[in-house]
């Protein structure tokens, strides 16, 4: 391809819009455009290594077996009322576009496909002797992104690969699984990407076990824990940990006991609480209220209770709200803070704010006009293995000092609901502390099990002759989303460095200077040349000065870079390569063998060391 005839259009300086470096360098170097909000045009260079990453998809799955199909968008209602998600993909925070037909019928533009393809499977696969089955397809997603940012990271229509496999038991789905989890590692690595993979939370896609695949990088929206040895690392989401050991509250004697009142004006953080009577924070029992709001319109008041000194882990009080109350309300559609201005509009009396002991009485719901009238009291288990704590008194300027569980009030549930932290002991070894890093999840692999082939009753005739929901798997890659990751992970003060695998040209020849004969001739006869080995090469052909032309290809990351300049009337020249910037000076006779040994083996896509 010539760059002339390329709408090659770069900016030298960084669009507004873009915050992070790859966002930044994806719009300078032409490759994307905004058309909307978390809308984007691919242009051709992009689309360019669109393809070549989905190519390396194609390769690597159809060698684990999966056949490629292609479904549909447009995803009837119905199908998401069956498995129970229409509500919670489209109520409350709900990410679903949806639309209704001319006919009135209700559709949504798929964010995923489970639903489609469990009826599909349930229909075709009779028999165990059809198992297992494992079917991918790349295309366009749409989420209505609650924050859709940084360019491709998070868009409203995005690229994805997403696979799904049916078994006829879990050993079939665990095999299947490993075996994607394989090809997933061979896939980013030969994309040159550094990925780790980390457990995750299986969120509002369901089913058991779950990894996510994370590109290691500072713009990344996920926290990683990891240990240092290697053994453990998990999304922050889903990590778990040793809390800190608390700090025994003197005079613990009195333990078994609803403590003593302590005046305490205006310490309603536990800040100024523990700095105004030398208390630590882990002596303290913090209660957090909250509010969640289910399918069928129950409001639910939370009291959860936490050592003063941990923090709420959102997704693990999602995952246990849901567990203990989504068979009777349906799906779980959001948690909010019950804040004293919601208090006051659903009619209850004052509730003492920044007092409050895990005590609090339903009582103080009694005015309740909608919410339900008793908290779902629930504690993590920091708080519940207290002996003696102070609390709120749950009276204004009050606290209480030397309570404990039993004779203050039942102790709640014990849960895990406290968030991870870098530094905290690991439980497989206490010895190996959680290290933080950021990553950007390119890849998520779940053991779905039978959730949604029960739901919408995609049964199989097994060897006993009975029948039995299939077994699922389902595994996403964001393809459009590595893609930029992969900038975001190769990049410097000049530009892309694009891995030569998923590279949208290998090289770019550059004519010094176009009016010169010789070395637009010469030029010509490299581009045909490289063209006839198989090599994806750009001619940069323009009238632009030479400096120019440095310049674009440096932005755009091509990873080599023949320059044919004033050396051409002797038959010299120059090949740089974009990554390391290492220049040579080389016979034009002999770049062509040179091109060829470093392509092959850079086409591999191993790793650099
Ligand atoms: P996230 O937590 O980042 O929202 P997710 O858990 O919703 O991701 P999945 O439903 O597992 O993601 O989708 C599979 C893959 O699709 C993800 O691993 C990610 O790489 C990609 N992906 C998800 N949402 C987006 C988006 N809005 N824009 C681009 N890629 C996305
Ligand atoms: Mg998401």
């Amino acid at each position: 391809m010539r760059v002339s005839r390329l709408m090659l259009v770069t900016l030298r300086d960084d669009p507004a819009e873009a915050e992070i470096p790859s966002h930044k360098l994806l719009l300078r170097a032409g490759y994307i455009r905004r058309v909307g909000s978390g809308i984007y045009a691919y242009l051709p260079l992009l689309w360019r290594v669109l393809q070549k990453i989905s190519a390396i998809v194609r390769e690597e799955l159809n060698g684990t077996g999966a056949l490629e199909t292609l479904l549909p968008q447009l995803q009837p209602a119905e199908l998401w009322q069956r498995s129970g998600r229409w509500a919670g993909y489209t109520a409350g925070e709900g990410i679903m576009f949806h639309l209704e037909d001319r006919q009135g019928r209700e559709l949504g533009l798929g964010p995923t496909h489970e639903e489609v393809i469990t009826a599909l499977a349930g229909d075709l696969l009779r028999s165990y002797r059809q198992l297992p089955v494992n079917l991918y397809q790349i295309q366009t997603k749409f989420r209505d992104e609650i924050r859709p940012r940084f360019g491709l990271m998070r868009g409203r229509e995005f690229i994805m690969k997403d696979a799904y496999s049916f078994h006829a038991d879990e050993a079939c789905l665990k095999q299947t699984y490993a075996a994607m989890d394989q090809a997933y590692r061979r896939i980013f690595s030969r994309c040159g990407l550094r990925a780790v993979a980390v457990e995750a939370d299986s969120g509002a896609i369901g089913g058991s076990a779950s990894q996510e695949f994370m590109v290691t990088a500072e713009a990344g929206e996920d926290l990683i824990l990891a240990s240092g040895d290697g053994r453990y690392a998990a999304n922050q989401e889903r990590a778990v940990s040793l809390p800190a050991d608390a700090v025994p509250l003197p005079g613990g004697a009195r333990a078994g006991g609803s403590g003593d009142a302590l005046p305490t004006p205006a310490q309603s953080a536990i800040e100024a609480l523990c700095s105004a009577h030398g208390f630590d924070p882990s002596q303290t029992v913090k209660v957090l209220l909250l509010l969640a709001r289910f399918e069928d319109g129950c409001l639910q008041p939370l009291l959860v209770s936490l050592r003063g000194d941990q923090q709420l882990n959102e997704v693990k009080l999602a995952n246990a709200v849901s567990a203990r109350c989504s068979s009777e309300h349906g799906t779980l559609l959001e948690i909010t803070p019950l804040t004293a201005e919601a208090a006051a509009k659903e009619g209850l009396e004052p509730i003492p704010f920044g007092f409050m002991g895990p005590h609090l009485e339903d009582a103080v719901l009694s005015g309740a006009r909608s919410w339900q009238p008793r908290f779902l009291r629930l504690a993590d288990a920091t708080a519940t293995a207290l002996q003696s704590f102070v609390c709120g008194a749950n009276s204004l300027d009050t606290h209480r000092v030397g309570a404990s569980w039993g004779a203050l009030c039942p102790a709640p549930e014990s849960l895990d609901l406290r968030a991870a932290q870098p530094g905290d002991r690991c439980l497989h070894d206490p010895a190996q502390q959680l290290q933080a890093s950021r990553g950007i999840e390119v890849g998520h692999i779940f053991q779905l099990g039978r959730k949604y082939s029960a739901a919408l009753e995609a049964t199989f005739t097994n060897e006993a002759g009975q029948d039995e929901p299939l077994w699922m798997g389902c595994y996403g890659i964001g393809v459009s989303r590595l893609a930029q990751a992969a900038v975001e992970q190769h990049h410097d003060a000049n530009g892309i460095c694009w891995p030569t695998a998923i590279a949208p040209y290998e090289v770019i020849v550059v004519i010094a200077n176009v009016a010169e004969a010789p070395q637009r001739e010469l030029g010509e006869q490299l581009y045909g040349a490289f063209q006839a080995a198989g090599i994806d090469v750009l001619l940069d052909d323009r009238s632009e000065r030479a400096g120019v032309k440095f310049k674009d290809a440096d932005l755009l990351g091509i990873p080599w870079r023949v320059v044919v300049g004033r050396g051409a009337a002797d038959g010299q020249v120059e090949l740089v390569q974009r990554a390391s910037g290492e220049r040579s000076d080389v016979p034009a006779s002999a770049v062509l063998a040179q091109l060829q040994v470093h392509l092959e083996r850079e086409r591999a896509g191993l790793l650099s060391a």
